[in-house]
């Protein structure tokens, strides 16, 4: 049989074991896709090997596998195609010294019944008798720019390679499958857009992985067009990530150059994906360019936004060059520029789980900014309600709270009560002992009031050495004895103001029911204050109540 251009040396299979996964191959690229069998075992093939990466350009390709058994028995062997989940169809030529003895064909298609196919490995059985050669010519027609495998296997490694594999894969799918139930809990308890992003990312890349590495066709046994229109993930990964990097990093409201750049990529990738439903295989074709291009924007855009100062750009930065390394690596393998290895043929996977960790961290970290803004906002507030000396509330929340509970109060039909507190001959107080004196007197009996009154009561210090205390529930009988309560044990109170000495305080108080039908809370603070004054005139260390 006449043969032209490159002949790889013929492979020896009379060894005992037989398990051949890397070994030289003719092979050439049938631009017209129009050879047949014939012409194209006459075809001038090239060095290439068993396993390897195509381009784009490659869409059907004739590859030429020889085999020589020196040996005295026959021997019964396996010719294993474990990247065949990826193609369209692949026809098997199995030749002898005698001309073509086998023929196989199948078609991704309808594989699903074809008994050639196993869980997305095509096992082609074959024999090559003792002291014969036998060559196979395999042409693939590819989708798009895919990765050729062939391999030789006697019988017990045959069944090995089939049952093993795809761990690997697996753990990454299912880590990513945890991260997006995490991350829609996440959604639903907080409704921020960045976790669905992130969800919705995640999952993309694991349809992309699950399907580019074989285990959707291992796990649900389904090829062929159906399946491959789901490399639109191609499209839908990069989209959501850099919607994502637009909601973390506010870019619209604080990166405005930058928001513009992911605009214009995000533009570029929407088209994409809508020219992926018509004719995916034609949006695959600029998909690694397109990758490329990605990661160069998002990754100078991240930079940017580290340089003006985002606290989240480091980690994303971090995150983001897991995925550009790996995912550059597999672009050069997917453009068929270098040879392939597990860490490029897996580039996308592996960069994309690194990635997807280092955003997960992102995301709890911004959790945790948004809560410590949080708690800040709260210590504001609570500082702008409360009074720095006594830690009671201040006159302006005593109002504010005190007019929403007198109208509370209103509707339920509750009575509400007010007592105005003025600490007895308090300037004495601080013209004997001193200022701080007075500030230990004002703190004892900021004390002592609340000791005093409910936990539900409005204690405030108004200024000065007056106080007010609004008690919800409270009409005046209970209100007076709430204040007789408090005269009674500031009156027995010792205040200790440093250096051995101690003092005893009284108090006077004014209380007012108020009419929460007619009245404000400011209304019947002023009469509590008439009242109080009352008490000061009739002697002071006593209780008056309003008219
Ligand atoms: P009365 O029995 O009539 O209420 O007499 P009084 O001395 O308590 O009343 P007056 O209003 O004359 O004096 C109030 C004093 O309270 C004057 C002021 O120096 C003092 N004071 C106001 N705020 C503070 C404070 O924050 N700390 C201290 N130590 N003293 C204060
Ligand atoms: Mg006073
Ligand atoms: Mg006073």
């Amino acid at each position: 049989m006449s043969f032209a251009g490159y002949a790889a040396p013929p492979l020896d299979v009379s060894g005992e074991e037989i398990r051949l996964a890397d070994f030289p191959v003719g092979y050439f690229v049938d631009n017209e896709q129009s050879l047949d069998y014939e012409t194209a075992r006459n075809h001038a093939f090239e060095p290439a090997n068993s396993t390897a990466t195509l381009g784009t350009g490659a869409s059907v390709t004739w590859h030429r596998i020889e085999l020589h058994n020196p040996g005295l028995e026959a021997r019964a062997l396996f010719l294993h195609m474990p990247a065949a989940y990826q193609v369209r169809a692949i026809d098997i030529y199995e030749e002898r010294s005698q001309g073509l003895v086998g023929r196989a064909t199948v078609n991704l298609n309808d594989a699903s019944d074809n008994p050639l196919m196993y869980r997305g490995t095509i096992v082609y059985p074959f024999s090559v008798p003792a002291g014969e050669t036998t060559v196979f010519y395999i042409r693939s027609h590819l989708y798009s720019h895919q990765w050729f495998a062939a391999e030789i296997y006697d019988d017990k490694n045959s069944r090995k390679a089939l049952v093993g594999g795809h761990l690997d894969i697996a753990l990454l799918v299912g880590m990513m499958m945890a991260l997006v139930f995490y991350n829609g809990l996440l959604y639903f308890a907080t409704s921020k857009k960045e976790n669905i992003l992130y969800s919705l990312y995640l999952i993309s890349g694991v349809i992309w992985i699950a399907l580019s590495y074989g285990l959707l066709a291992k796990a649900f046994n389904v090829y062929g067009d159906a399946v491959f229109i789901l490399n639109l993930s191609v499209f839908t990964m990069p989209i959501f990530l850099v919607l994502f990097m637009m909601v973390i990093f506010e870019t619209r409201g604080f990166y405005v150059t930058e928001h513009r750049i992911l605009k214009g990529l995000l533009v570029l990738l929407v088209a994409g994906f809508c020219y992926g439903l018509f004719d995916i295989e034609g949006a695959l074709i600029p998909a690694s360019t397109l990758a490329a291009l990605m990661m160069v924007v998002t990754f100078s855009v991240s930079l940017s936004i580290l340089r003006k100062g985002h606290p989240l750009a480091k980690f994303f930065l971090v995150g983001h060059s897991f995925f550009v390394v790996f995912n550059g690596l597999a672009v050069l393998f997917y453009k068929g520029l270098i040879e392939p290895n597990y860490l490029n043929s897996r580039g996308v996977g592996i960069g994309i789980v690194l990635e997807a960790i280092t955003l997960a961290f992102i995301i709890s970290y911004r959790i945790k900014v948004l809560e410590d803004i949080r708690a800040q906002q709260d210590e504001l507030k609570r500082q702008a309600a409360t009074d720095p000396l006594t830690q009671l509330y201040n006159r302006r929340f005593f109002m504010t709270e005190g007019e929403c509970l007198v109208q509370q109060a209103r509707t339920t039909g509750e009575q509400v009560s007010v007592i105005a507190l003025d600490i007895d001959h308090f300037k004495a107080v601080n013209d004997t002992y001193g200022h701080h004196a007075g500030d230990l007197v004002l703190k004892d009996m900021a004390g002592i009031f609340q000791k005093f009154s409910r936990d539900r009561d409005l204690v405030a210090r108004f200024g000065g050495e007056e106080f007010m205390i609004l008690l919800p529930g409270a009409d005046h009988v209970e209100a007076e004895g709430c204040a007789e309560r408090i005269r009674q044990g500031v009156e027995k109170h010792v205040v200790e103001v440093g250096n051995g000495v101690s003092i005893r305080i009284t108090v006077s108080m004014g209380v007012a029911q108020v009419n929460s039908a007619a009245e404000s809370v400011e209304d019947a603070t002023e009469r509590a204050d008439k009242a109080l004054y009352e008490a000061k005139a009739g002697g002071r260390n006593r209780v008056c109540s309003a008219a």
